[in-house]
């Protein structure tokens, strides 16, 4: 047994390293007992002495199967520097050099071994691995190894039959951070139980929020407010070429200095602007997810989403760009449920059914061009573009297969085709819940990422739009049937509790006759199809609302796939079963509430003008005259602040927030947050100073707007 003083001492002597990362003591240790492990880091981060640091400990040698030469290289004349004795065996070495390092291994006289999976097959390796003694299995870049993976390697494959030959303790480290990457690293080397350690993702300088948008108009608002409050360089992703373009002249229009980038573009137009945003010319950037690799600044003080993206890896990853530097920074999901049937027609062109795949073979081996293909694949703009996805992936098969087009079936595995399709259709759904969740996002996302590795829920995180109060869906009061729903549904939790997730508890609720619910006698239950008057999806729903409003929990399942929760009950949600308690939630509207909502929203002090909705509820002043003797007050004092901190006036306020606040004219904080463009940010900066320049003139201090009231008042 390695003791934490030892562990230390090898960081020292061995490393010259004084302290450990993130999650690096947890695997060192873990490792060294003898657990298996998969690791998620992102790159940097330091995941190579998590297998190096043991290998020096153990009596044996820890074989590392890593996909490419020169990072072997680079870490093995690292090690050879420390005299820590490594080697490295791939193609890349001559004959003589190989037969040495293959001899030390049989040898026992290397504590580390680097091997290129292409070795694993080749008999003078295994000859030599036979008579070594291995200690420990691991696998670098391990994302390699999953299907799902970025770089998936087919030699990959071969080492779970590896792993249970050598019959030691396993780890694969990766810097891919998807939960079903993750499973399938474990699935595919056969670890059994591994610690999962999930580091890196965790960005508490990063405000995380979504606004519900209606259409152009409402995203073109939340735009315009997110820079005057969170500041420049941004980027604003949208999800096709036509609307980057669109928002690229928006911008403009806005005498930003905007540019646009897609995949559309020259490389020499690309790489031109790359440059200008690097050196600050350019100030925001409407681009697709083509725009991504090369950006490498670090003080993105927002980035925006201006579509759905089609996965949570894929937001998170692109969102993640923002606040580098570590300064307060926004990320904002614009929503509008019509965006769903953007990522659906991506989905429908990058899965094409069997069908397509055996029309265009044939066409293939008619020796169709791609173009001819597409045109003949009808009016259909997602049938088309899954018709030349189909035909790439087939040259690209029948090329490795060494067959003719046309010849036989489809070189294409149909079943691994229809399992990646419904992967693809689970990421979009995960992410249309992320957009029309209402709990804490940030929750959500570390959840995602390593609800599983960590056994639990994670906190709510203050700093999201839900966490700072943006947002109005904070609930409703519940009529009486709704609360008995409510309580109805709380006790099947319980009944179920750390047991089941969402799925089998409204299945029981609902009284389903389905085949795991019966093989589990849970139609026993009492509380089997107490509520039958609902749907099973409005069920899902309620439950949702209850996980949100902290009532119920989702708890992580150890050792099972990642993002799976079962549910719990939390001391408010036993406090409400119980009857002991009446929660106001964020359910569905339904006959008669609103008019009971709003008397509950007032007299708990929230009216609409003193709460700070999400931006695409701000209040404008559109309908209400501007004073002209403030407007001008405050371009002054808008143009004294912007010389005094150095920036352009706009990113003190847009003329549009101006206007809109000698239309309003807030009296206190609270009133100056429900006007668009002004977030904490911009009230913890300026809201005292902008107080002082609305009082300056008017009557005392004029009241915050209430409804449609007109400032100032008819006498
Ligand atoms: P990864 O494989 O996760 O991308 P590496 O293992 O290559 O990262 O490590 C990146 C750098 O971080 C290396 O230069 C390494 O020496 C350094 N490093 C790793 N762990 C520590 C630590 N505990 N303290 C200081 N530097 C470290
Ligand atoms: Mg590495």
């Amino acid at each position: 047994m390695h003791s934490g003083e030892a562990i230390d001492r090898a960081l020292r002597d061995h490393f010259g390293l004084s302290s450990f990362r993130p999650g690096q003591r947890e695997a060192i240790a873990a490792f060294l007992e003898g657990r298996d492990l998969v690791a998620v880091m992102p790159t940097g981060a330091g995941k190579s002495l998590c297998f190096q640091l043991p290998a020096m400990l153990l009596d044996g040698t820890t074989i590392v199967v890593s996909p490419l030469i020169a990072l072997m290289k680079d870490q093995v004349d690292a090690l050879r520097a420390r005299g820590l004795p490594a080697a490295a065996i791939h193609s890349g070495l001559a004959a003589g050099e190989r037969a040495r390092a293959e001899g030390d291994l049989a040898a026992g006289r290397l504590r580390l071994v680097y091997v290129a999976p292409e070795r694993l097959g080749s008999r003078s390796f295994a000859e030599a691995l036979g008579r070594a003694r291995p200690v420990r299995l691991v696998v670098d870049e391990a994302h390699c190894i999953s299907q799902w993976g970025h770089d998936f390697r087919p030699d990959y494959r071969r080492l779970g039959g590896l792993r249970a030959e050598l019959g030691v303790a396993a780890a694969g480290f990766t810097a891919t951070a998807t939960p079903e990457v993750r499973a399938d690293i474990a699935a595919q080397l056969g670890l059994v139980r591994p610690l999962e350690i999930v580091t890196g993702f965790e960005r508490p300088n990063l405000t995380l929020s979504i606004e519900h948008c209606r259409g152009r108009a409402a995203k073109e608002r939340s735009v315009e407010s997110l820079i005057a409050d969170a500041g420049l360089p941004g980027i604003i992703y949208a999800a096709t070429r036509k609307n980057v373009e669109q928002w690229g002249a928006f911008l403009a229009g806005l005498r930003l200095r905007a540019g646009c980038y897609h995949a559309g573009m020259g490389d020499g137009d690309r790489a031109r602007l790359q440059d200008q945003f690097a050196a600050g010319r350019v100030e925001v950037i409407a681009a697709t997810n083509a725009f991504g690799m090369g950006v490498d600044k670090k003080n993105l003080r927002f980035v925006a989403h201006a579509d759905l993206p089609g996965s949570v890896e894929a937001y998170y990853q692109e969102a993640g760009r923002a606040g580098r530097d570590g300064l307060p920074s926004r990320c904002t999901l614009l929503y509008s449920p019509a965006d769903i049937r953007t990522q659906e027609f991506f989905l429908a062109g990058s899965n094409p059914s069997p069908a397509i795949f055996r029309a265009v073979w044939e066409l293939l081996g008619d020796g169709e061009a791609e173009d001819l293909i597409e045109a003949r694949s009808g009016a259909d703009a997602a049938a088309r573009m899954a018709a030349v996805t189909a035909a790439r992936l087939l040259r690209r098969s029948a090329e490795s297969a060494g067959v003719a087009p046309g010849e036989g079936e489809p070189p294409i595995d149909m079943n691994a085709r229809a399992d990646k399709a419904r992967r693809d259709r689970e990421r979009l759904d995960t992410i249309v819940r992320y957009a029309q969740g209402r709990g804490c996002r940030t929750r959500f996302i570390y959840d995602y990422f390593a609800g599983g590795a960590r056994g639990g829920a994670a906190p709510r995180c203050g700093t999201c739009d839900v966490c700072l109060g943006w947002r109005h869906a904070a609930g409703r009061a519940i009529d009486d049937r709704e609360y008995e729903r409510v309580r109805i549904a709380l006790s099947g939790v319980a009944r179920l509790q750390d047991r089941f997730g969402v799925e089998r508890i409204a299945q029981v609720l609902v009284g389903s006759q389905s085949r795991e619910i019966l093989n589990r006698r849970l139609e026993q239950l009492p509380t089997y199809g107490k509520l039958g008057m609902m749907k099973l999806d409005e069920i899902k729903d309620l439950l949702g609302v209850l996980a949100d409003a902290g009532l119920v929990e989702r708890r992580g399942i150890e050792g099972a796939r990642p993002g799976a929760f079962v549910l719990g009950l939390t001391e408010e949600g036993t406090a409400v079963m119980h009857g002991h308690a009446r929660p106001s939630l964020a359910l569905p509207g339904n006959r008669g509430t609103p008019v009971v909502a709003r008397k509950e929203r007032e007299v708990s002090g929230r009216s609409p003008s003193s709460r700070a909705p999400a931006g695409g509820d701000r209040a404008t002043g559109a309908g209400a005259e501007p004073d002209a003797g403030i407007l001008s007050r405050l371009r002054e004092w808008r143009t004294t602040e912007a010389m005094r901190r150095g920036v352009p006036a706009y990113v003190v306020f847009h003329d549009t927030t101006l206007t809109d606040l000698a239309a309003l004219l807030p009296g206190d904080l609270a009133g100056l947050r429900t006007v668009k463009g002004i977030g904490p940010a911009k009230i913890e900066a300026y809201g005292q100073a902008l107080l002082r320049v609305l009082r300056g003139s008017g009557p005392g201090a004029p009241p915050p707007r209430t409804g449609a009231a007109v400032w100032p008042p008819a006498d």
